[in-house]
């Protein structure tokens, strides 16, 4: 077996590889902290020749019905999606669910409890700025807030660079409302098992997203994944705007560890506002096995 090239062989794989399906299954819009509207964030997929995009809002599904409609106009498959915030131990974790029923009554329930803390939260992360001499952050969030029900620490965040507190979006996480940072308050999110169930109940898929992201060290990393995966979790996103390209091959052997399948999301919120742009990953490494093959 020579190294020579064939060009026959050469040819099939670049049929193959532009006819990888370009699946983005975790991005943001205005119904929760992103800055386009759903018909707008799947415009841009389309124009980003992503085929199948997921609308994964935080605990919120008021998008789904807008981005379907602008889906079948546009011609790309449109998977319903949520990011359910979750409180494990002392760690905050999101749990993306995939192709859920966004009519299902518990999942639509469960959501609406975890947005019923927000506000007040939102509260005392205002009260957590002015003690440190930042004073009017709360009405600042506000306007930048396109869904009176989720108040989220990006919109504090956007507020903040805008007012100068520091450069970007980054920055002012790290300054101000990251954990453990003098704006950063405790809250309790769902649980692990409510989150899974909700999904599960739903019709759809669990998937623990960015894992990379949790200070978790590693017996707290193979308790999390052998409890999730035991809830009924399915899939870890192992190709994720927050990993870096080197951590990659690292979660996709965490998931095959744990019997779990790899998901690949951008994570986008706003043009421009760093990390990838909608659809703009590499695929996943060899050897895993995506989540959509269980679409
Ligand atoms: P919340 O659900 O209100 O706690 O807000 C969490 C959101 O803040 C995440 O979904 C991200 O959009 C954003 N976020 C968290 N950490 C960072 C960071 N270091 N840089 C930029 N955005 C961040
Ligand atoms: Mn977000
Ligand atoms: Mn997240
Ligand atoms: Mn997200």
């Amino acid at each position: 077996m020579g190294r020579t090239t064939n060009p026959k062989l050469t040819l099939f794989v670049t049929s193959m590889n532009s006819a990888r399906r370009n699946y983005d299954l975790h991005t943001h819009s205005t119904c929760s902290d992103g800055l386009l509207r759903p018909a707008e964030l799947v415009a841009r997929a389309a124009q980003r020749r992503v085929d199948a995009l997921a609308l994964t809002d935080h605990d919120d599904l008021s998008g789904l019905d807008e981005a379907r409609a602008s889906a079948e106009t546009v011609g790309i498959e449109l998977i319903c999606g949520v990011e359910i915030s979750v409180s494990w131990h002392d760690h905050t974790l999101h749990v993306v669910g995939l192709l859920i029923d966004p009519r299902n009554p518990l999942l639509v329930e469960g959501l609406g409890s975890n947005r019923a803390g927000r506000n007040e939260r939102a509260e005392r992360i205002g009260h957590a700025l002015e003690r440190i001499g930042i004073s009017g952050a709360l009405a600042g969030a506000r306007a930048y807030v396109t869904n009176p029900d989720l108040v989220s620490r990006t919109h504090f965040a956007r507020y903040l660079v805008q007012s100068g507190r520091g450069r970007d979006m980054q920055e002012v996480f790290d300054r101000y409302l990251g954990t453990g940072r003098p704006a950063y308050v405790e809250h309790r999110w769902a649980t692990l098992t409510r989150a899974a169930e909700w999904i599960t109940a739903a019709g759809g898929l669990p998937v623990l997203a960015h894992p990379g992201r949790y200070k978790l060290g590693d017996v707290e990393r193979n308790a999390l994944l052998a409890e999730f995966k035991a809830l009924g979790g399915v899939a870890i996103e192992v190709v994720t705007g927050s990993h870096s390209t080197g951590e990659y091959a690292f979660w996709a052997n965490q998931a095959r560890r744990h019997g779990l399948l790899a998901s690949v999301g951008s994570d986008f919120h706003a043009p421009r506002e760093g990390g990838r742009d909608l659809g703009g990953l590499p695929p996943l490494p060899a050897g895993c096995t995506p989540v959509w093959s269980r679409f």
